[in-house]
């Protein structure tokens, strides 16, 4: 990986570990790809390959940054535990994003207007802060947000 790819952000610390990266191009999905199959896998070590495939060729990749909306629902109550966020964000998005290398992801989407979503909207990879810890670093997750 490059020097522009960070781990680790200052303040910052992934709910879950090892599923994206900070990137000078922004948050990047952590995936891998099978070139025997062409099959993208997230998470990276989450390896569902095609029948038949001799599962030789598996190596790490980023995401690219942006993709599109490939479909959504709004919430209008809060995820169950072990998900954990300060204070009550319902009404919230939750969507399915396509990127180019053709794999979808599910995250949050994070916009003020959910009656502007429709099928096919660019959205970008972003962090998302979903508390703060007794070290007041801020605990985040992946999620999207519409290019506008
Ligand atoms: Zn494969």
């Amino acid at each position: 990986m490059s020097m522009e790819i960070m781990e680790t952000m200052e303040g910052k610390i992934p709910r879950l570990p090892d599923l994206f990266v900070w990137t000078a191009e922004g948050v990047k999905i952590r995936s891998a790809v099978c070139r025997d199959c062409n099959t993208y896998f997230f998470p990276e070590y989450h390896a569902q390959h095609r029948p038949g495939c001799p599962r030789q060729n598996v190596e790490r990749v980023l995401l690219n940054n942006r993709g599109r909306l490939a479909s959504y629902t709004i919430q209008h109550y809060m995820c169950p535990p072990p998900f954990k966020t300060t204070g009550d964000i319902t009404p919230y998005g939750i969507g399915l994003v396509e990127f180019p290398e053709g794999i979808c992801i599910a995250g949050l989407i994070m916009e003020s207007d959910l009656e502007s979503l429709k099928i096919g909207l660019p959205m970008e990879t972003i962090d998302y802060t979903l508390y703060q810890d007794e070290a007041g670093n801020d605990v985040v997750t992946w999620a999207f947000r519409v290019i506008k």
